[in-house]
């Protein structure tokens, strides 16, 4: 191979050199200039793909957002629908963009919000706030806060302000989110007000259950206190009490009414008791019907029974009178469920009135006996008071003093009785011998001649008494012996000094008195002999002379057995 020789050969190694260095900055401007097109080919595209959405321009005013409008218009449309507010600030705080919502908020056109001091919207006592936010916020992403924005129309709008920095080519923006609180402060209002109505019912519902459980502690005390007091009532009633359910089972009879009706609790069911349901009758002695027993009577009619009185017979007992109110027991739809009754004996008041009754035939009877014969003797004497028979006068005349002083005689007992009876008796005491005493009293007895009447024992015994009324009692004493002893011929008086008392005692050898009636005999109108004989009397003169030798301060009695005679005593005050 042949070289050609050139005649300069370094001028043209130069010259080649010069070439190569400028080729390889050739290239160097090419490998640059591609390596441009390449990034804007790929910027290109990647505006057209919507991977770029804005372009931060850098003019004589400082940084200036320019979006794309393809990219753009699908955020826009998302951020103009938003509800919320939002806006683009530059890195002084500047609005750069903004949505309608939040021109809504402010009560401004958008277009004059844009370009705004984004803090200018915020109310003037919160501005200094809204910097602080600001300023924070570049250093805190997503920092949020409430404040309150402005408006020239509407005063005060509370809202949320979200905000947070973002780069775009070297730039600094930071974007903020306006959330309008209105409503939620509206619910938190809300919210808080029925908390505090909530408080309140609790507080309410609290102070009330604290007087609701007062109440029924109050409620359960009076309870139980009326309920005590029910009980001790009912136990200590003079009255008996009972219940009866529907069915006519007892179950409730008081203390009282156990005793009276001789009831026992059933030993093995506390709610029943062993009722012995004795015959009862009407007072004219008749049976009385079950259905005409009050109680039922209560149930049946459902009225209220008073006062209604019938007898009670228990086996081998005397008969005794219950007097019952009744009254039906309902519950509380008004149906009937049993009824109560209360009831007293009134036995005693039984007899008193039977006793009154006896008394006033016996004491018509008496009364009318001597009438009827002082009548007859007055009818004589006026239709033989002028046949000249002195005789026949005077016997008349005698047989209408000894009536008359019957009706006498039982008039003053009729009158003593009262006397007693309204405590009205009066003693005139004296100091006497008993023996001069007996030795006058009595003459009628004495000159009747059938009986004879016999003194023993001291005869110098002086007592402190009211000689009249001692005798009263003495001569009822001897006139009983001669009534109810007519065999006793001999009448004994006896007087001795007992105990510091003078003691006089009438003994007769009559019939006797039983056992039994020894203790009702000093009762007023009580006669052992009044049913059907015909011994005459009041059944005073007992009680007369008890009540005398009662006012005297001392005692009265009788030892008396059947067949064996009677020993009717008092005692008298000695006198000092
Ligand atoms: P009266 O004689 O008017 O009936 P009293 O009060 O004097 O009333 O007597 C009450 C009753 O006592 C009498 O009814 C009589 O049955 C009874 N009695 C009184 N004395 C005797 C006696 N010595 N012997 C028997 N019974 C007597």
């Amino acid at each position: 191979m042949t070289v050609e020789q050139t005649p300069s050969y370094d001028s043209r190694q130069d010259e080649i050199d010069a070439l190569k260095a400028s080729l390889a900055e050739a290239n160097e401007q090419l490998l640059e200039t591609r390596y441009r097109l390449e990034e804007a080919n790929d910027m290109i595209e990647a505006i057209r793909s919507g991977e770029v959405d804005a372009l931060v321009v850098k003019g004589d005013n400082g940084h200036q957002l320019y979006t794309l409008k393809s990219a753009d218009a699908a955020y826009r449309i998302f951020i103009e629908q938003m509800t919320t507010g939002a806006a683009t600030l530059d890195d002084k705080g500047f609005i750069l963009y903004a949505n309608s919502p939040f021109a809504t908020l402010l009560d401004q056109p958008l277009e004059k919000v844009a370009g705004r001091f984004f803090c200018d919207f915020i109310s003037s006592q919160e501005a200094g706030e809204c910097i602080k936010l600001m300023e924070t916020a570049w250093k805190q992403p997503g920092l949020q806060q409430e404040l309150a924005l402005t408006s020239s129309f509407r005063k005060e709008l509370p809202v949320l302000l979200s905000l947070k920095p973002f780069q775009l080519d070297g730039n600094y923006f930071m974007s903020v989110i306006i959330t309008d609180l209105t409503d939620q402060k509206k619910q938190q209002q809300l919210l808080r007000e029925k908390n505090q109505q909530l408080l309140e019912a609790q507080l309410t519902a609290r102070d009330l259950n604290t007087n609701l459980e007062q109440t029924v502690q109050q409620r359960t005390k009076e309870l139980y206190t009326n309920q005590e007091r029910l009980t001790r009532i009912l136990e200590t009633m003079a009255e008996g009490v009972e219940i009866l359910d529907l069915d006519g089972t007892l179950t409730y009879a008081n203390p009282m009414a156990q005793k009276i009706l001789g009831i026992t609790q059933s030993s093995d069911d506390s709610s029943h008791y062993n009722n012995p349901k004795w015959p009862a009758f009407k007072l004219d002695d008749s049976p009385l019907p079950d259905a005409e027993h009050p109680q039922a009577v209560a149930q049946s009619s459902g009225k209220s029974v008073y006062d209604f009185e019938i007898g009670i017979q228990p086996p081998g007992r005397q008969m005794f009178y219950i007097s019952i109110n009744a009254a039906p027991i309902r519950d509380e739809s008004g149906n009937i469920t049993g009824s109560i009754a209360t009831f007293t004996d009134v036995t005693q008041r039984r007899i008193s009135i039977q006793q009154k009754d006896d008394f006033i035939s016996v004491a018509s009877h008496e009364l009318r006996t001597p009438i009827t014969a002082l009548k007859a003797s007055l009818q004589l004497l006026e239709r033989f008071k002028n046949d000249g028979n002195p005789e026949l006068m005077h016997r008349l005349i005698g047989q209408s003093n000894k009536s008359l002083n019957k009706v006498s005689i039982l008039v003053n007992d009729l009158l003593d009785a009262k006397k007693m009876t309204e405590g009205h008796l009066q003693l005139n005491t004296s100091d006497f011998l008993i023996a001069e005493l007996v030795n006058e009293c009595c003459q009628h007895v004495r000159v009747g001649g059938d009986f004879q009447l016999v003194y023993e024992g001291e005869k110098n015994i002086t007592v402190h008494a009211d000689k009249d009324k001692i005798d009263q009692v003495l001569v009822n004493f001897v006139n009983n012996a001669v009534k109810y002893a007519p065999s006793s011929k001999e009448i004994r008086i006896r007087v001795v000094v007992d105990g510091g008392f003078a003691r006089v005692t009438v003994i007769d050898n009559g019939p006797g008195i039983a056992s039994e009636r020894l203790p009702e005999l000093f009762k007023r109108y009580y006669r052992v002999h009044n049913d059907g004989s015909n011994i005459s009397g009041l059944g005073l003169g007992l009680y007369i002379s008890a009540e005398i030798i009662r006012k005297h301060g001392c005692e009265i009695g009788v030892n008396s057995q059947l067949g064996r005679g009677s020993e009717f005593w008092f005692t008298l005050p000695l006198a000092t």
